[in-house]
């Protein structure tokens, strides 16, 4: 199997992930899937879905296997319902992968372009974009002070290890404070970079 196009949204919570990958996925031929969107998608009365209220409830990653093949059979069903045509779309990730576990599970199935880092180090920032999402989406995890430190701390310590994982090569760093138009710009201006040499290369 060809493996698929990957951009990630990489960044920690409250960093802008969701917007830019929405975003980006509504342009033709990109493809957005948010992880915690399709964990938010499963009935909470099924073992899976208790599993989810579980560990996000307490800021806490789901375990790797359980995820990844949530993830990809989730992808395959959009592969089968042609929402998503890896032969022409790139594939837009947030949320996911989430450590290196779920990176090396990850690496048969996604061939990553580039990783855009939403960067953020002012923590105190993040703490109220969450605290605002969490009465706009009613989001229980961005609701509680103790479950918000504790999904930064998760970010810390599992998921930013991932931006030495993938390395200075892959990893574009953009400041998250700014306005999300102008993420965006900085965003969509490597990508078109990059289909642009796509194409001068298959032409070539
Ligand atoms: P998010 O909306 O991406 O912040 O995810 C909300 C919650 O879903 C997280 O706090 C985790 O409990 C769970 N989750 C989402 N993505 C992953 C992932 N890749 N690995 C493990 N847990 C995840």
């Amino acid at each position: 199997m060809e493996k698929y196009r990957t951009y990630l949204i990489f960044g920690a919570p409250g960093s802008g992930k969701g917007t830019q990958g929405k975003s980006l996925g509504s342009i033709p031929r990109f493809f957005h899937c948010a992880c915690g969107d399709v964990f938010r998608a499963i009935d909470t009365g099924t073992p899976l879905g208790q599993k989810f209220v579980e560990y996000s409830s307490r800021g806490e990653l789901v375990p790797d296997e359980i995820t990844v093949k949530l993830w990809h059979t989730r992808l395959e069903h959009c592969v089968d319902d042609h929402s998503f045509k890896p032969d022409i779309d790139s594939l837009v990730l947030d949320g996911i992968p989430r450590n290196i576990s779920q990176a090396e599970i990850m690496r048969d199935i996604i061939d990553v372009k580039r990783v855009f880092h939403l960067s953020c180090p002012d923590r105190s920032k993040l703490v109220e974009r969450l605290r605002k999402r969490a009465i706009k989406d009613n989001r229980l995890d961005d609701a509680n002070e103790s479950v918000i430190r504790q999904r930064l701390e998760t970010y810390e310590q599992e998921s930013k290890p991932l931006l030495d994982f993938y390395g200075p090569d892959l990893v574009c760093n953009i400041d998250a404070t700014q306005l999300p138009v102008v993420v965006f710009s900085k965003i969509i201006e490597m990508v078109a970079r990059d289909a642009e040499a796509d194409l001068a290369s298959a032409l070539r």
